[in-house]
């Protein structure tokens, strides 16, 4: 079964993501993640989808449709993943509701994560992740334990270089226009579940919790 999570940008789809893996053993599929990975490594991808990251912009349907047919044919998806910023688009979504019956996996629930507009410029401009392990944390809203040292892993904290005030400002209006239609796509076929993400990281995973122990 896939489970996707949909929300703005800094709405916490990776804060919860890296709890509901743990919980319900799914493989994760973050498209930020991979591309940012292909970014560091220069490969073709990466410098393709640069440009369209540093300015806040997505990167093209067809490049991240083709990262996640070939991810989802891992093993470790067989019996199902978390998908954490895909689909984006209506065209990515049109894709998966193609790709997935060939592929025997279902949608059972789409969380949409919502959150105040200037909470989210907040979360963004404070975020710092692990440059090893990918964990997240935030200056005011979850310091590590050592001031820029990961608490999972030792590893670096970094600052993304599209969490600038002025990039984020550009993908919160990149998320309304191109993402947002996305929240009445899975509503009307009945598989969304809103959650209140203006709540504290663990009242938010509580909520999520609640839902997915249904399916
Ligand atoms: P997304 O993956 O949706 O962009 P993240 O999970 O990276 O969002 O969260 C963005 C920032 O906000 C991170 O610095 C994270 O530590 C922080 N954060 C996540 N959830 C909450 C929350 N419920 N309350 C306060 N800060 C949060
Ligand atoms: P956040 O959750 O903070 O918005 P992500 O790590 O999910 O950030 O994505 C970072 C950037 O990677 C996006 O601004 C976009 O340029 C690109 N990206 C990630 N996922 C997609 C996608 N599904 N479609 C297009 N671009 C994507
Ligand atoms: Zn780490």
């Amino acid at each position: 079964m896939l489970i996707i999570l949909l929300g703005p940008p800094g709405a916490g789809k990776g804060t919860q993501a890296e709890r509901i893996v743990i919980k319900y053993q799914l493989a994760y599929i973050s498209t930020g993640d991979i591309l940012r990975g292909a970014v560091r490594e220069q490969t073709n991808l990466g410098r393709k989808a640069k440009q369209y990251m540093d300015q806040g912009q997505l990167v093209p349907d067809e490049l991240v449709v083709a990262i996640v047919k070939d991810r989802l044919a891992d093993p470790d998806c067989a019996e199902g993943a978390l998908l954490d910023g895909f689909p984006r688009t209506v065209v990515q979504a049109d894709f998966l509701e193609k790709a997935l019956p060939e592929i025997g996996i279902k949608i059972g629930k789409v969380l949409s994560i919502e959150v105040a507009e200037e909470e989210l410029i907040e979360r963004l401009t404070g975020r710092r992740v692990c440059s090893e392990c990918g964990a997240n944390f935030h200056l005011k809203f979850k310091p590590p334990k050592v001031r820029n040292v990961c608490d999972l892993c030792g590893g670096d904290l970094y600052q993304r270089d599209d969490d600038t005030l002025e990039t984020v400002k550009e993908r919160l209006e990149v998320y309304k226009k191109q993402t947002e239609p996305l929240i009445a796509f899975y509503e009307e076929k009945g598989i969304l579940s809103p959650i209140d993400g203006n709540q504290d990281i663990e009242a938010v995973n509580d909520q999520i919790n609640i839902i997915l122990e249904k399916i």
